[in-house]
């Protein structure tokens, strides 16, 4: 996966959707590459590991940065999710949303949460099935500290764009039909470095990039 520079990412993304927008995935990225990409007017960073990002977060205080938790959540971690970060994208246990609410300190406001779905119903990966969105959903707006804006998935690696659309438009229509239901949903997390440009084709109201913004991690 080749770095490329930050405006032609935005271009590419604009060409197609110019209110979709872009979260900074930066695990295994310094302090240093994250203010030199957030000067360049990005203020949405993503993070995978809470230890990881707490270590980062003191260094930067001075920048008006809106973290997202977008990992596998430990329980034994929502406490520091929830007093650090302003969303959280990878909700998928009902303990997950209530330890969350919980914990949310009042004066931050409402902790901003995606509902992560195993879009591809693997049996090893984390999410929720497609089958329990609306009960899933329904619980988690009973939290008053949560405000539960929409759905986040990871798919499976595809062989090409076809296989890739697919997969988002399955999304998109779990997207639409829990707002037939009443939900008010409006983000719609989906696509990384190699399938953004499909995912908001699809619909992605925001997109995920690491590799293609700040390179490999190594
Ligand atoms: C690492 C990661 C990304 C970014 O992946 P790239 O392929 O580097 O763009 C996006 N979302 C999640 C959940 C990730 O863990």
């Amino acid at each position: 996966m080749n770095k490329q520079s930050l405006s032609d990412i935005r271009n590419r993304i604009a060409a197609i959707s110019p209110s979709a927008q872009l979260l900074a995935v930066s695990k295994k990225q310094s302090v240093d590459a994250i203010r030199s990409v957030y000067e360049k007017g990005i203020h949405q960073f993503g993070e995978n590991f809470v230890q990881e990002a707490l270590e980062k977060m003191p260094a930067l205080l001075d920048c008006d940065i809106a973290w997202h938790f977008i990992g596998p959540i430990q329980s034994n971690k929502t406490r520091a999710i929830a007093e650090n970060f302003s969303w959280v994208h990878s909700v998928d246990r009902l303990k997950i949303a209530e330890r969350l609410n919980t914990q949310r300190p009042s004066q931050l406001g409402l902790l901003n949460i995606c509902v992560q779905i195993n879009i591809d119903e693997e049996e090893t990966k984390s999410g929720i099935l497609p089958g329990e969105l609306m009960g899933f959903l329904t619980a988690c707006q009973s939290h008053s500290s949560l405000k539960v804006r929409g759905l986040m998935c990871i798919p499976k690696p595809r062989e090409n764009v076809e296989e890739q659309r697919a997969v988002f438009q399955q999304m998109r229509a779990l997207f639409d039909a829990a707002n037939q239901q009443g939900f008010s949903l409006d983000t719609l997390s989906m696509g990384m470095s190699a399938d953004f440009e499909t995912a908001i084709e699809c619909g992605a109201t925001i997109v995920r990039l690491g590799r293609v913004l700040f390179g490999e991690r190594y």
